[in-house]
């Protein structure tokens, strides 16, 4: 017999009907043929509590392009392996300026101003492909763990058409190095970068492996200690001030809570000692964060009393 819907099963079912019942607004990312080819409708929401549990509405097990939600992946493993040192080679202030943004680093002689902007997510990806023999598989082996499943995948599609359309990308690595702050090849550090944005999961993958954000850096599921306390609330208050693009000071204002947001239209969220929403639709509106998905995280976050403010 099919098990009963949980009260928090009918809470986001209600949520996810009303995200559907909206005028249908945005557009995908375009900007490569692999992602503009995505259903648009396709809607999901889950919810990682921190016993275990994981409550879920519409397409929450549909895989998706995760882009930049995976700059939390690669910063959690970078902050890890590098220490403290990170923080003289990326900075933490939010930037003002579009997630491409190239005309600060060349004022700011190549330092970026956060890990989330693209100029930071490509020295994080230069530290690891550094510091590890290895990079790209250190990466997957350390997301798969995280959400205690093996079958998460990189598209391939998707790889090589960043990889194609990466000139800009190129140009904020080219620009870093020659003030010294790629170590690297660049073109390593950028098949790194491209390949980490290119890995897909489910808005249950995504919930699951980042709950030891909400969880003081204990993952619940395991017990496993992920990164210290510190760099927990580290993390999450670099996703508050810089992890919604030009819309992270409204999102703090409206929402209150850590969270992460990718081009490919899936948001994660951040509940301290409570647990992890992701939310995935792929129209994004002007910001590039998913219609759908802030809907239904902020109606979500006020129905339940979620800010940490
Ligand atoms: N692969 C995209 C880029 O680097 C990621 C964009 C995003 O999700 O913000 O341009």
């Amino acid at each position: 017999t099919p098990k009963r819907p949980s009260n928090q099963e009918l809470l986001l079912n209600e949520i996810l009907q009303e995200a559907l019942a909206l005028p249908l607004s945005g557009e995908v990312a375009n900007y490569i043929p692999a992602l503009a080819s995505v259903n648009p409708n396709q809607c999901g929401i889950a919810v990682a509590n921190l016993d275990g549990q994981v409550h879920v509405a519409g397409d929450a097990d549909v895989p998706f392009s995760i882009q930049s939600v995976s700059k939390v992946f690669g910063l959690a493993l970078a902050m890890l392996r590098m220490g403290d040192d990170l923080w003289q080679r990326v900075h933490m202030e939010p930037s003002g300026q579009a997630f491409n943004s190239i005309v600060q680093l060349e004022w700011e002689h190549g330092i970026p101003r956060n890990p989330f902007i693209n100029a930071g997510a490509i020295v994080v990806a230069d530290t690891l492909v550094s510091h590890y023999s290895a990079s790209k598989n250190a990466l997957m082996s350390f997301v798969r763990g995280l959400a205690d499943r093996p079958e998460i995948a990189v598209n391939q599609d998707v790889f090589l058409s960043e990889k194609q359309h990466g000139s800009r990308n190129a140009a904020l690595a080219y620009l870093m190095k020659s003030f010294g702050n790629i170590e690297a090849d660049v073109e390593d550090a950028l098949d790194h970068y491209f390949y980490q944005c290119s890995i897909e999961m489910s808005c249950r993958d995504v919930a699951r492996s980042l709950s030891f954000l909400a969880n003081r850096g204990v993952q619940p599921h395991s017990g496993d200690t992920i990164v210290s306390r510190r760099d927990a609330h580290r993390i999450n208050a670099i996703m508050q001030t810089s992890g919604m693009y030009d819309q992270s000071g409204e999102f703090a204002f409206e929402v209150g809570l850590p969270a992460k947001s990718g081009v490919g239209g899936g948001i994660v969220a951040i509940v301290p000692n409570y647990g992890v929403i992701c939310a995935w639709s792929p129209r994004l509106n002007q910001y590039g964060n998913s219609c759908m998905g802030m809907y239904m995280i902020t109606r979500l976050a006020e129905k339940l009393g979620l800010s940490v403010y």
